[in-house]
């Protein structure tokens, strides 16, 4: 899908604008709130494998911390623009307050592309990075963790330069580590499970049973996968993935009407979520364009793969079955599409509520950081549902009672409460 036009964070600020109308806000909180409070800009020089030396553009923003420490990921893409983690901080500020944690919103990134990149230089932009932001981050300020082509090896080199730098364990600097080096149980699993979690109170609520239906999905990196699984367990069918395709530079969907094979299709999948495509089809996948995923015949759309991919010229070819989309990424939904949805009754369960599991998790991984206890995988993932649910069932209630969707419902609730701590502290 073509980035050319989009801007990230102009949709982000025009989602916001609506809220901050519906709210009713004075001129100085739109003024604060549709801004981030601070954005770090930096380069990160490495000396490559061949003795080059090449130097990386990174950013980290701080879009509040008025309820917390600033808390987002970070992503390692070719294609990162400050616009699009301008965004996602502030769609992380909405995220924690609308799952009421006590943290506020940041994102970061890094301009490359991992597929090229050996695992040292990989570990020196980590490092790198660290030294760049190492004054403006910490268990009390801002705390990173994986997105987009990051994971707990990537977090843990960060941690290790932050620790090496300040003299000290901080394992609560830094979450999403690896199990055993401060890693929460479940954390891997929390986004995909928390976005299913929310499906089943969706699908609840429409009266229909999760065995009764069919899914397709956009991607098949963490968040698809652990999605699949959750769904899968509670009797769902998938019947589409798709994945971005390195050597062809295009996406493709992965079709079996009979279910995709969870297992199967992950052992050919490689570290950045790139299904194989030979493989697939000889294992009986109908290969079709990236595109299609969303004109699939089914009763659920989950993207989990980029910001933009539902757009006023994709959102009429929605299947007249679909009943209900779950935003696993942030800003699938571009803010001209969403009206098209709503037209068509489409119940669209919101990015920053679908996919708020991993940054639950991340918080109970400060949690037991802080306390140096660690819970097993039962009690996180019972603690995750509850949190979800309790979520899910306050946007939905909110909704009902005001006539609005679930997205303005969740932006309501959280851009208030954030708004909230503002005035408190004096700010607005
Ligand atoms: P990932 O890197 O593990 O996987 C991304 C997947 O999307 C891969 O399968 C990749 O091949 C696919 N993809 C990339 N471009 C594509 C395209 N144009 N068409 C089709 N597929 C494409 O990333 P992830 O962690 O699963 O994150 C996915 C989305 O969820 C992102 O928007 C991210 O910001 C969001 N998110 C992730 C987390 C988390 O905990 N991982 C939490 C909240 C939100």
């Amino acid at each position: 899908m073509s980035k050319t036009s989009y801007n990230p964070f102009q949709a982000a600020q025009k989602q916001f604008d609506h809220a901050a109308d519906l709210l009713e806000l004075n001129q100085a909180a739109r003024d604060f709130l549709r801004n981030p409070m601070r954005e770090f800009h930096f380069t990160i020089p490495v000396r490559m494998d061949d003795g080059t030396k090449k130097i990386f553009n990174a950013f980290r923003i701080h879009h509040n911390d008025a309820r917390g420490p600033a808390k987002g990921g970070i992503r390692f893409h070719p294609m990162e623009t400050i616009d699009t983690v301008r965004a996602l901080s502030m769609w992380m500020t909405w995220k924690t307050s609308v799952v009421d944690i006590p943290l506020g919103g940041g994102k970061g990134g890094v301009v490359c592309d991992p597929h090229n990149l050996s695992q040292f230089e990989q570990e020196q932009i980590c490092r790198g990075w660290i030294r760049q932001i190492v004054k403006n981050i910490g268990p009390n300020s801002d705390i990173p963790a994986p997105d987009v082509m990051t994971n707990p090896q990537h977090m843990l080199w960060m941690l290790d330069e932050f620790e090496t730098i300040n003299g000290g364990r901080f394992p609560g600097t830094i979450t999403g580590k690896p199990l055993g080096m401060g890693g929460s149980q479940g954390r891997t699993e929390a986004t995909g499970y928390g976005t299913i979690i929310t499906v089943r109170e969706a699908l609840r609520e429409l009266n229909i049973k999760p065995e009764n239906t069919v899914v397709s999905i956009q991607g098949f990196g963490n968040v698809a996968r652990y999605a699949v699984e959750l769904y899968n367990k509670m009797g769902g069918k998938v019947i589409c993935v798709s994945s971005w395709d390195n050597n062809d530079q295009k996406s493709y969907a992965f079709r079996k009407k009979e279910g995709i094979n969870l297992e199967e299709l992950t052992e050919i999948t490689d570290s950045f979520g790139g299904i194989d495509k030979n493989k697939a089809q000889d294992l009986g996948y109908e290969l079709l364009d990236g595109d299609t995923w969303i004109e699939q015949e089914v009763d659920i759309l989950i993207p989990a793969a980029l910001e933009n991919q539902i757009t006023e010229k994709n959102a009429d070819k929605i299947h007249q079955r679909v009943k209900l989309i779950a935003e696993g990424a942030n800003g699938p939904t571009a803010p001209d599409a969403d009206e098209i949805l709503n037209k068509q009754n489409l119940l669209v369960i919101p990015d920053f509520l679908a996919n708020a599991g991993g940054v639950v998790c991340s918080y109970f991984e400060q949690v037991q950081n802080n306390m140096n206890y660690y819970w097993s995988k039962d009690e996180v993932l019972a603690k995750l549902d509850m949190k979800m649910t309790s979520a899910y069932a306050s946007v939905s209630d909110f909704a009902k009672q005001n006539n609005v969707t679930l997205r303005e419902a969740a932006y309501l609730i959280s851009v208030d409460r954030v708004a909230n701590a503002c005035q408190s502290r004096g700010w607005i």
